[in-house]
């Protein structure tokens, strides 16, 4: 069977999320979530002032269930039209957002760079297949002139900036795929480090090996 993603030459994002190791991938959607989303209260919690203390630098629970709605919404408003793959994917986003609000943001990856985010590129309309839709809110890019534009990951794929900033506000990967992005978290840049000069290291061993036999 021919998908969307097929017809248009794209990674699908459903597919390569398979790929990765990633715990949430298997978990299906959480239906306690009603329970922090109730409708009529949406709109108050998402204006409500953060509960974060002045002295915290890093996103809080509060921001993590504040995305979780903002996804609960797309996935309701695309109900009717029943892409159930794309449910599957924001449902397994809105799981994963719940886990990292119940661990408060702790087993989570860091937040992409300030820096990243804020040099996000523009992608101009004449780049965008005429068809192409957000992988996030599923909404195609030609109807969405009003939005604050279009921007691209290092890995290609095509977001509305306003879908894609709070993401990357709490974690510093790609959603459909996972590949991750600069963070500025001291943490995460020394693991990165150490891993890197592991494979360095590996590297430098297979070429003595064949300097040598
Ligand atoms: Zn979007
Ligand atoms: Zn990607």
């Amino acid at each position: 069977m021919a998908s969307y993603y097929d017809d248009h030459s794209l990674e699908d994002p459903f597919k390569a999320r398979k790929k990765t190791n990633n715990s949430y991938g298997g978990s299906s959607f959480n239906p306690d979530l009603s329970h922090f989303m109730p409708r009529e209260e949406t709109e108050s919690t998402s204006s409500s002032p953060s509960s974060r203390s002045p002295s915290a630098s890093g996103p809080d629970v509060g921001d993590f269930r504040r995305l979780a709605e903002m996804f609960g919404a797309f996935r309701e408003r695309e109900e009717p039209l029943g892409d159930e793959a794309h449910q599957e994917f924001l449902d397994n986003l809105i799981t994963q957002l719940m886990d990292e609000a119940g661990a408060s943001g702790k087993h989570g990856p860091p937040p992409a760079a300030k820096s990243f985010i804020r040099d996000l590129p523009f992608v101009p309309q004449k780049d965008l297949k005429r068809d192409e839709a957000c992988i996030i809110c599923n909404e195609n890019f030609q109807e969405n002139d009003s939005k604050a534009g279009v921007t691209k990951l290092p890995c290609k794929h095509h977001f509305d900036r306003e879908c894609i900033v709070p993401w990357l506000e709490l974690h510093n990967n790609c959603p459909a795929c996972r590949a991750e992005v600069p963070s500025d978290d001291p943490e995460w840049n020394r693991k990165r480090r150490e891993a890197e000069l592991a494979k360095y290291a590996a590297e430098a061993e297979i070429d003595q090996d064949w300097m040598y036999s």
